[in-house]
């Protein structure tokens, strides 16, 4: 889909008051403030501690709640699955960003590399996803 159509799609989402089971993206942009194309996307859904947005989903293979990363799922629904060994960064800064112009496929080493560049909380924690499972742990940087 590209940017116009998923704005359009969420509006049509917003402006349906058909009582029914909605499906996963629907629940998915419900959650989300889209202002324009540039701008970040707003995740107004659960939020981890870390500061990212997160979503319960029911696995439909054995019937699982799991928890899924919200720029993670924004990007499996615009673009495509993400590899396994790979993690999606946010080129934003903005943990609760789901613009899929705003995020970009990387190792775990460009985003540590990120991080590092733009001096982010300079001697303090920094969050690093896991790119198989997509769980955020803290980096701890020497001063
Ligand atoms: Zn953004």
């Amino acid at each position: 889909m590209t940017y116009k159509q998923t704005a359009k799609r969420i509006e049509n989402i917003r402006n349906s008051h058909i009582s029914r089971r909605l499906s996963f993206d629907e629940r998915f942009w419900n959650k989300v403030t889209v202002l324009d194309e540039d701008s970040c996307w707003i995740w107004h859904g659960a939020k981890k501690r870390t500061g990212y947005g997160m979503m319960n989903v029911r696995d439909d293979k054995d019937h699982k709640r799991r928890e899924i990363l919200a720029h993670r799922a924004a990007y499996e629904l615009i673009f495509d699955l993400i590899p396994d060994e790979l993690l999606v960064r946010h080129m934003c800064d903005v943990k609760l960003c789901v613009n899929p112009k705003h995020l970009k496929l990387g190792t775990l080493a460009d985003n540590v590399q990120d991080m590092v560049e733009r001096k982010r909380h300079v001697g303090a924690m920094e969050d690093a996803e896991c790119p198989s499972c997509g769980t955020v742990f803290t980096l701890h940087r020497s001063p």
